[in-house]
């Protein structure tokens, strides 16, 4: 089966051409499957015999919400997406000022081994496809009503594991006869696979890069993030200090705040050290408690964010939305997968 929305617009007329279509089916089928259709019988413009033939020979990926919830608080969505093998993934509305930021995930599971991930506890089951992420940029908006004008690359998996899929996704979502959405308007974010940083720099996209740091020295970082016993903290900001030669582009460094682990005063100085000659903007994120985590969120954000600010670093504090609604990093999926497990004991 040929999974046609993976495809660019090129590869697709190319697919139609070799069924002895004209080349302009191969737009107008593009147009289609980026407005969200769900069948190929919806195609009204295209001869009931191609549709037959279509839908014989061709995938058409629609996932179905497995679940959803809507925060009371802030009105952030968090869908839970079944794909067509049954696995789960996550995506994220949040809604800002600026506009409608969808979150989406980039692999069914994860194999980077943060300690203090939801993710990543039960490890990678697979790649998705360029269809299944851009799926879930269409299928929320389809599905909530909402326009979505953002997108970050911080959901599930990571997305440097998987980056020819990412690069294939990134240049769907934004093809003027798609989804259209500007690279400016994208962030991608790595726990710093150095490999993938240095080809995303050679690519010279316009989006953001964002690298999950949450701590400065190898030490720490080894500790929480088994991805720095291969890719040292030295070769990471190296790494970033290319990449944003390259790029132009500022750099965004997640930190989540973590009790007595890395919110010590050092450590603001050490990254300060570290982001010299390049404007880097810190993220200060208060942890997210996962059950399954022994860390603890710090009570020293504020302390550490004017340590930061000290040094002339641009410091900020991620906001927390959806509280009510486990909206962050797998836990939807986390407490779905144990509660099948539960069902299938109790049958
Ligand atoms: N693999 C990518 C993207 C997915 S994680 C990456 O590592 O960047 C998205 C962000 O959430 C990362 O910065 C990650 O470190 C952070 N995160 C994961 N678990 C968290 C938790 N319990 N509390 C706060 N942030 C967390």
């Amino acid at each position: 089966m040929i999974d046609l929305k993976s495809l660019s617009l090129q590869e697709m007329t190319d697919v139609l051409k070799s069924m002895g279509q004209p080349a302009f089916r191969g737009k107008q089928v593009f147009t289609w499957l980026h407005k969200g259709a769900r069948s190929f019988e919806e195609m009204t413009n295209l001869p009931k015999a191609l549709r037959d033939q279509l839908a014989a020979e061709c995938l058409l990926t629609v996932p179905k919400v497995a679940r959803k919830q809507v925060s009371q608080q802030d009105g952030t969505m968090k869908y839970l997406w079944e794909l067509s093998d049954g696995n789960c993934i996550e995506s994220v509305l949040m809604r800002y000022h600026y506009g409608n930021t969808v979150c989406i995930s980039s692999q069914v599971g994860c194999r980077m081994g943060c300690a203090f991930c939801a993710s990543t506890i039960a490890g990678k089951v697979r790649d998705l496809t360029p269809a299944e992420m851009l799926d879930q940029v269409l299928f929320t908006q389809l599905d909530s009503g909402l326009e979505i004008s953002n997108i970050v690359l911080m959901g599930i998996g990571e997305p440097l594991d998987n980056l020819d899929t990412v690069l294939k996704f990134l240049e769907l979502v934004n093809h003027p006869d798609g989804m259209n959405i500007g690279m400016r308007h994208i962030s991608l974010s790595t726990c710093g696979v150095i490999p993938g940083i240095r080809r995303l720099a050679e690519s010279n996209l316009q989006l953001t890069l964002s690298v999950s740091l949450h701590a400065p020295d190898d030490e720490t970082r080894s500790r929480i993030m088994p991805v720095n016993r291969a890719y040292h903290v030295d070769d990471l900001f190296d790494a970033c200090h290319a990449y944003f030669r390259r790029t132009g582009r500022r750099i965004s460094f997640e930190y989540a705040m973590i009790d007595g682990v890395n919110d010590n005063d050092w450590q603001a100085d050490l990254i300060a050290k570290r982001l010299k000659g390049m404007p880097g903007h810190v993220n200060l994120i208060p942890l997210n408690d996962v059950v399954e985590s022994p860390f603890k969120p710090s009570k020293r954000i504020a302390a550490f964010q004017r340590r930061l600010e000290s040094h002339g670093l641009t410091a900020t504090v991620r906001r927390s939305l959806g509280g009510d609604i486990d909206a962050s990093c797998g836990q939807l999926r986390r407490k779905a997968m144990e509660e099948a497990k539960k069902g299938e004991m109790s049958q």
